[in-house]
């Protein structure tokens, strides 16, 4: 809406005119993608002159086109960006900082392979981390592929585990209709598999990690009894999503061959957050001289606690002996005082060393860092900034004497609250909903985690199986009590594209959900605050960013006294300053009720890392009556 990108039908004899948001079917594409949420399309579009080539087969089609590079109209590449989108054939391997246009290269790349060099768009695949990020290149395709952007598969590694699994489901000595199963199930098949009721969350956990690292070890014996109660009830975990497609192709040559046939053309975003088993499912889909391009930046590398592994890096390279190594050094997203001071946070511990970031753009204010009395101070003094950016409000020119950029065409979607634990969300929750700012809230979690979306499902599950989705989960909702059927109605608007396409079939839409994570819900159009967690912030940007919780404990988070992962701490830390575009504000509270308890809190020591030159202090906890808020004039 902000772009002006409205459809307006005028009414006629009677008849009310139509507002519309979508395009006829824009919808259907997005929902073919897998959430209806998607942002609004890439304004750079690579609006080829070309007309497409129609896929014969779903293989590489002959180019009958010279090499004539992304010349389209608007298409902003820089030199190397342009050398990544027009390496045409080999594995190529683009490690680069945030905000370097490693994204957008790959969606450009893509379309220019498809568009130029005749690869067919069933023959692409592009994987990345969450379903929300591959919505949002899935779109981002459309402007620049049509219709044939349909026709490629844009998913996650466990959505493409999910159709592997039931492609090959007879080969796993499965039943076709195999279904994901609910933690519910799970904890039965443990229990089942020998675990006492107080060891069960301990036993999964330990399943988990076993089937995650690929040598279940001293655990063989455990995973073994559990996999045989869930394999007789034909279902699969989330980890089998990629334990038993990698079994499978890493023994079976013809396999292997046939789905490298399929997919000749591979992406992958987000390498630095990938594991050992999603490396080697990755590398049965490509031979060592496959169209492989993978993208990535160690030092945005946050899920080694899942074991992610950033020295996969070199294994690529070790693996792919002739791949084709291109680095990115501008960063077009940030000011250069927040990459500046992104880059001295992340130097103690860089994974890049000697990497080069440099800012593109030439403005910038310096971070403002705020100190809190307590937990609640902070989110006011968040609220309160949010309504003075809003209001026009120029920092510098009336709090320190320097002059400011206004920023009067802020709306709400441009501001996003970050922090380390989901459970700092409820303060600002509370704090914006009573100042009557819309918000989102997401964390990184599986879905199956929230509580409401579990107990919304179970309603749903004994409703009426021959009436009409919409039908069942609003008769769900109704079912939920009086105080959660607001907050469940908004899952039912996301939930019900993903039950839509799934026919009736319930153990079909379970095993959609279970792939799910909360941060596949955050709708990038929606004028709202985003309060998201450090980890669910990946891949986003905003113009004003509030990083909150800047406190020894926090943000580096401890667990028994001190940081697990002191360099992954720091590496979100990095991840969270550089979402920002245009301001960057870091809050710290002296006093915080945290984990059940009022604690006292130091500043954080990755605040130490930034220079002063780059820093405005805020004072702390400053009470102005708002009457002494002074207003700029409409008119002046
Ligand atoms: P991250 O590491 O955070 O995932 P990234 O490297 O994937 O970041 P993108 O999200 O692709 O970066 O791009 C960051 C921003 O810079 C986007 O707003 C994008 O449109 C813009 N951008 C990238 N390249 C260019 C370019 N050549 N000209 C203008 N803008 C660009
Ligand atoms: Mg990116």
């Amino acid at each position: 809406m902000r772009a002006g990108a409205v459809i307006r039908e005028a009414g006629y004899d009677g008849e009310y005119g139509v507002i519309r948001l979508f395009a006829d079917g824009e919808i259907g594409r997005l929902q073919h993608v897998g959430v209806l949420f998607a942002p609004s399309a890439e304004k750079d579009t690579i609006a080829s002159s070309r007309p497409s080539t129609a896929a014969t087969t779903p293989v590489t089609r002959l180019a009958n086109t010279k090499e004539e590079g992304p010349k389209e109209s608007g298409a902003e590449l820089d030199a190397e960006q342009r050398a990544a989108v027009m390496h045409h054939a080999g594995p190529l391997l683009i490690i680069a900082g945030p905000g370097t246009g490693k994204t957008r290269t790959l969606i450009h790349r893509l379309a220019y392979l498809v568009r130029q060099r005749g690869a067919a768009p069933e023959a692409c695949l592009a994987i990345t981390f969450t379903r929300r990020a591959a919505a949002e290149m899935a779109a981002r395709l459309t402007p620049l592929l049509g219709d044939e952007a349909e026709k490629v598969l844009v998913t996650t590694f466990h959505g493409l585990g999910l159709r592997l699994v039931r492609e090959q489901a007879g080969r796993c000595g499965l039943e076709k209709e195999v279904a994901v199963a609910s933690d519910e199930q799970r904890r039965e098949a443990a229990i089942a598999a020998g675990a006492r009721p107080g060891e069960v969350a301990r036993w999964l956990e330990r399943i988990s990690r076993a089937k995650r690292s690929g040598s279940p070890g001293e655990d063989e014996e455990i995973v073994a009894r559990y996999d045989r109660v869930l394999r007789s009830a034909n279902l699969v975990d989330f980890d089998d999503l990629i334990a038993l497609p990698l079994r499978l192709l890493e023994k079976d040559d013809e396999l292997r061959r046939f789905y490298r046939q399929r997919w000749q053309w591979l992406f992958v975003d987000e390498f630095q957050d990938i594991d050992l088993c999603q490396y080697r499912l990755l590398r049965c889909l490509a031979a060592a001289d496959a169209n492989l391009c993978a993208i990535g930046d160690p030092d945005q590398a946050i899920y080694g606690f899942r074991g992610s592994d950033a020295r996969l890096f070199g294994r690529f390279q070790a693996d792919f002996p002739d791949c084709r190594i291109i680095a990115l050094q501008r960063n077009y997203r940030s000011t250069p005082p927040i990459v500046d001071a992104a880059m001295q946070a992340i130097e103690p511990e860089t994974l890049a060393h000697g990497r080069l970031l440099a800012a593109v753009r030439a403005d910038g204010n310096p971070l403002l860092i705020r100190p809190c009395a307590t937990d609640k101070d902070e989110a006011e003094f968040v609220v309160e900034m949010i309504e003075k950016f809003l209001g026009g409000h120029s920092f510098f020119s009336i709090d320190s004497g320097r002059s400011g950029r206004g920023m009067s065409d802020l709306s709400f979607g441009d501001f996003a609250v970050l922090y380390r634990t989901a459970a700092q969300a409820a303060a600002f929750c509370e704090a914006l909903g009573r100042a009557g700012i819309p918000c989102q809230c997401h964390s990184h979690e599986s879905l199956l985690d929230q509580p409401l979306v579990r107990d919304l499902m179970a309603y749903v599950e004994k409703t009426p199986p021959d009436h009409s989705w919409r039908e069942r989960f609003m008769a769900a909702a109704a079912m939920m009590p009086a105080d959660q059927q607001a907050q469940s109605r908004e899952f039912t608007a996301a939930l019900l594209p993903v039950a839509e396409r799934c026919g009736q079939d319930m153990a079909r839409l379970r095993s959609e959900i279970a792939i799910l994570s909360d941060i596949d819900f955050l709708d990038p159009r929606a004028e709202r605050v985003s309060l998201l967690t450090l980890h669910a912030a990946k891949g986003l940007e905003f113009r004003v960013v509030f990083i909150t919780g800047c406190e020894e404990g926090i943000l580096p988070l401890y667990f028994g006294g001190e940081p697990q992962d002191l360099a992954e701490e720091r590496r979100l830390f990095f991840v969270g300053l550089t979402r920002a575009r245009e301001r960057l504000i870091l809050t710290h509270a002296r006093r915080r009720l945290w984990r059940g308890s009022v604690r006292e809190m130091q500043p954080s020591r990755f605040l130490a890392d930034i220079a002063e030159r780059l820093i405005d202090r805020l004072p702390g906890a400053r009470r102005k009556s708002r009457k002494d808020d002074r207003q700029l004039s409409l008119f002046s």
